[in-house]
């Protein structure tokens, strides 16, 4: 029995139960399928499959069910509101998308499968560093053309675009990665679409729980899957996701095949059984890190807290707009600056020193030496990341420990 997640009326319901009926010999759960070919059953079916006049398994390079599975509910979760809108409709007629073996890969291959040499890319200047060094010293190597965007206003964009009125594609990271600033993605789907633009949106932090960057016309989403969407820490993974399906089947498809960045079957697997916990995660990570950004905030040894949350965000009027909810980083500085942040993160006890993000148990890190410290200081400067920025991801532990961690560990206490 195939359940139609316009059928469900919660996340989680959709979560737990779309695309796990069904299964090879009545398991439970999808079984795990470790395995680099498929058999045909004739010499015939293996041609019409190897041919594409047939649906069928071939090669994991190509496909797999377990990749298959999670892009399916991947897609479906980010075209949440859409099926909502039209319960009736088929939720693959509205988005689809390919697992990726790294959230680089997918960035990767979304630009490739849009712009191709000789043709532009619009862009922040602040981005992920593995993204901003990918645009800023490969891209150009293969002919692409990239335009930076540093005043991310509707005003800033705009420009951009008048002064590159063929752009192919605008690509948007919101909140970026670690300074937690917003873009607009309305503003910026309307100026590309009356260009003939396609906008692809980096949702790693915020993730479909708080943002749904379709429902704002976005063309693709990516995301490192490695973070909240597996939520546990043990694997590397990335998804590419969109409502244009020719482009799916067309060039994002061959960039797929071609570029081999292929996950494990077992690495899908486990961000699909990670996926069942999502909106709980999602739930504890975001009430979490209200409550620590505002403990931070008050405490007199905090200069700054940057948190969509906070109505000291600067752009938190947007981040009610955009957003359902605020997520689970928080980035901020202390007064006494690198030295003061060091001793901090040297004496947390319950947060763990390490970089990545959205796992189950706090993350702190130092941005400027670690996750971004291949982007020169004075981009790195201009992007937000001071010398003195702490990055943390607000794990779902008592928040009451946490708060008690945090600040203890700027005490000395
Ligand atoms: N996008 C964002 C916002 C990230 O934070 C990261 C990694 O930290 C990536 C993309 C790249 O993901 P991965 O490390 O899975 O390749």
């Amino acid at each position: 029995m195939k359940r139609h997640p316009g059928k469900f009326t919660g996340l989680s319901t959709f979560l737990t139960h779309y695309t796990e009926s069904d299964h090879a010999e009545n398991a439970h759960i999808s079984p795990i399928y470790q395995n680099s070919v498929f058999v045909f059953k004739d010499c015939e079916m293996g041609a019409a499959i190897a041919a594409g006049e047939k649906q069928g398994y071939y090669y994991s390079r190509l496909n797999n069910p377990n990749h298959q599975q999670l892009a399916r509910k991947l897609a479906a979760l980010e075209a949440w509101d859409l099926i909502r809108q039209d319960p009736e409709a088929d939720p693959e007629a509205l988005a689809g998308g390919l697992a990726f073996a790294s959230g680089m890969a997918a960035v990767t291959a979304a630009v490739l499968a849009s712009v191709h040499a000789g043709e532009t890319l619009l862009t922040q200047t602040a981005l992920y560093d593995g993204t901003y060094l990918l645009f800023k010293n490969l891209l150009p190597k293969y002919g692409i053309k990239v335009v930076w965007v540093s005043d991310v206003t509707p005003a800033g964009w705009e420009s951009a675009f008048k002064a590159n009125p063929g752009a192919k594609l605008a690509y948007l990271e919101t909140p970026v990665n670690p300074s937690l600033r917003l873009t607009d993605i309305r503003a910026v789907v309307d100026l590309a679409q009356q260009r003939g633009a396609r906008v692809a949106v980096d949702n790693t932090f915020a993730t479909p729980f708080c943002q749904r960057p379709f429902t704002l016309g976005a063309d693709l989403v990516v995301h490192s899957t490695t973070k909240f969407l597996s939520g546990h820490g043990q694997l590397i993974g990335g998804v590419v996701l969109t409502t244009d399906l020719d482009l799916l089947a067309g060039e994002l498809y061959q960039v797929y095949k071609l570029m081999g960045a292929t996950p494990s079957p077992m690495d899908t697997w486990l961000t699909n059984i990670g996926l069942k916990t999502f909106e709980l995660r999602m739930v504890c990570h975001c009430r979490n890190a209200l409550r620590v950004a505002k403990s931070l905030e008050k405490h007199p040894g905090v200069e700054k807290v940057y948190y969509p949350g906070l109505t000291s965000h600067p752009d938190h009027a947007l981040a009610r707009v955009q957003m359902m909810d605020f997520g689970g980083m928080i980035s901020f500085e202390l007064k006494g600056g690198l030295e003061a942040g060091r001793r901090m993160m040297d004496r947390v006890k319950i947060a763990t020193l390490a970089v990545s993000l959205g796992n189950v148990d706090t993350l702190i890190q130092h941005p400027a030496s670690m996750t971004h410290c291949n982007t020169p200081r004075e981009e790195r400067l201009a992007a937000g990341i001071t010398d003195g920025l702490v990055r943390l991801s607000v794990g779902i532990e008592d928040p009451t420990d946490l708060v008690r961690d945090l600040l203890g560990a700027i005490d000395n206490k």
